[in-house]
């Protein structure tokens, strides 16, 4: 019988390279692929890193949603200075983001981003953002103590990555996702473009509707004096 967790490997690629890492040991082509996303409750995805190739990210979310639009999608990465890409994933409208602290070197990174979440956190209003901060780490409690994260804090290193109990474990087709990944194809040049984040264009117009708030909201203002008065 089919069970109702998926963790589901999006690429091999993970740019770290840590000591121990346990794709190490995976043959990760091997695994069987995934055929079907339906009939699932969650999907985590996972890699290697799967922020590493945004578009392959993308393209699985979008196929997950088109026939299981149920299921809670949470996306595990390790990388903490990647604010825009989370902030896209929120627009993916995925449950949440599992972020691992692995070493001392992230933790300013780690800082940066929840000075930023603090700042903008009405994109993560509904997710769950969860943080698991590996042994020997040492980030201050106080630091993300603001209620933007559910912190496992001094994880110990687990070497064989065991499969919690009733998820299985598949990749996306890596033949299928790298053929799609052509950076000159429309698909890709859409996604690009459907980005506010990742353009030039994105940005203006993200500037001009922050001006245009503050200039309605300015005049509500006058107005409730006025009528005050
Ligand atoms: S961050 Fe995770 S996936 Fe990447 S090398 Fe380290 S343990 Fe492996």
């Amino acid at each position: 019988m089919r069970k109702k967790k998926l963790r589901l490997l999006v690429t091999k690629y993970c740019e770290r390279d840590c000591a121990g890492c346990c794709n190490k040991d995976i043959d990760l082509d091997a695994l069987p692929v995934a055929q079907s996303y339906k009939g699932y409750k969650e999907i985590s995805i996972s890699g290697g890193e799967p922020l590493s190739d945004m578009y392959s990210l993308e393209n699985v979310i979008k196929k997950i949603k088109r026939v299981n639009k149920s299921a809670k999608i949470y996306v595990y990465t390790s990388r903490s200075e990647e604010f825009d890409q989370f902030r896209y994933l929120m627009r993916l409208k995925i449950s949440g983001i599992t972020l691992t602290v692995h070493n001392k070197s992230d933790k300013l990174n780690f800082y940066k981003l929840n000075t930023k979440l603090a700042d903008d956190f009405r994109p993560f209003r509904e997710a769950s953002l969860r943080l698991i901060v590996l042994k020997g780490v040492n980030i201050d409690p106080d630091i993300f103590g603001n209620g933007i994260w559910h912190l496992k804090n001094n994880v110990e290193w687990q070497e064989k990555c065991p499969l919690p109990e009733g998820e299985e474990l598949m990749r996306v087709d890596w033949a299928v996702e790298d053929r799609q990944r052509d950076p000159e194809s429309e698909e890709f040049q859409e996604i690009r473009e459907d980005s506010e984040f990742s353009s030039e264009d994105g940005m203006r117009r993200m500037f001009r509707q922050a001006v245009t708030y503050r200039i309605v909201r300015c005049t509500i203002l006058r107005r409730k004096f006025y009528v005050n008065d």
